[in-house]
């Protein structure tokens, strides 16, 4: 893109990825596949539909009471979207070697299949519903389909969390979707507030515990920080899993999951050296 065909204002996590590519070369391929990917959700983001979830305080309250409140029937999917997104991302990826050529073709081979694309993104998003159709051939392809429906997950939990309070909810996946955390942050209040990888939410947890196992063991879990002090990773030395977080303590942004989970790359090259996952 040259000069004359920016934006006039880009977001400020393109700007704190261009940031961080100069300050870390090393990661510049990253970084542009995160602009790249960015760019493509932006295009689709405006016209996301709500979830078909009611929207009511009271509703939500007693639906959280019994688990994670968006369910893949609340979510409105225009299929020729996701399409698109997931052929777009997967084609992103190739070009900055984040995907296998075999898995590239699986996307091109299910994204042509209008029955397929669905099971693929159903059991991507509820992969406990027993009921639910699987496809062999979808291993591998979680963050093409993570891509893919970003935008969708994102708007609903924005609208969800609105009017939803979750201050009893003390789970370790996400109180919206169901998902998992990768990063969390550290407030300037020292609470931990873990942040789900596929809608964003955020929610606040122990300090210590595992999020994965519930391990609270402070003796059996393994922690570093990076070198300028602005990341730490927490590893559970019972389950082997880790999660990173921001220290919005020292820092003079607040976390921006697309630019803080590049910039802890080396993190998570580090966390792996040492045997976790
Ligand atoms: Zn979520
Ligand atoms: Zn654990």
């Amino acid at each position: 893109m040259n000069e004359a065909q920016q934006p006039r204002a880009e977001p400020r996590e393109i700007v704190e990825l261009r940031r961080l590519k100069e300050e870390q070369p090393d990661l510049a391929s990253a970084v542009d596949l995160q602009i790249e990917l960015l760019q493509l959700q932006r295009r689709v983001q405006a016209r996301v539909p709500l979830p078909s979830i009611r929207l009511d305080t009271a509703y939500l309250r007693e639906l959280l009471a019994t688990g994670p409140l968006l369910r893949f029937e609340h979510l409105k999917i225009d299929w020729s979207d996701i399409r698109f997104l997931a052929r777009a991302a997967a084609a992103a990826m190739r070009t900055h070697e984040a995907l296998e050529a075999s898995d590239m073709r699986k996307v091109e081979i299910i994204t042509r299949d209008a029955d397929r694309l669905p099971i693929l993104v159903r059991a991507w998003y509820e992969p406990a519903d027993q009921n639910a159709p699987i496809l062999p051939e979808a291993e591998g392809l979680g963050t093409v389909v993570l891509q893919a429906m970003r935008p969708i997950l994102t708007r609903a939990a924005d609208a969800i969390l609105a009017r939803v309070d979750l201050s009893g909810w003390s789970r370790g996946n996400c109180p919206v979707c169901g998902g998992e955390p990768d990063l969390a942050v550290i407030t300037p209040a020292a609470d931990r507030l873990l942040i789900c990888s596929r809608c964003l939410a955020r929610w606040r947890f122990d300090q210590i515990m595992c999020p994965f196992c519930r391990n609270a063991e402070r003796s059996r879990i393994t922690s570093f920080t990076s070198r300028d002090g602005r990341y730490r990773l927490s590893a559970c030395d019972v389950c082997e899993r880790y999660i990173k977080a921001y220290d919005a303590r020292r820092a003079s942004r607040p976390v921006m999951p697309a630019v803080d989970s590049v910039a802890t790359l080396p993190l998570d090259a580090a966390a792996m050296q040492r045997g976790y996952k």
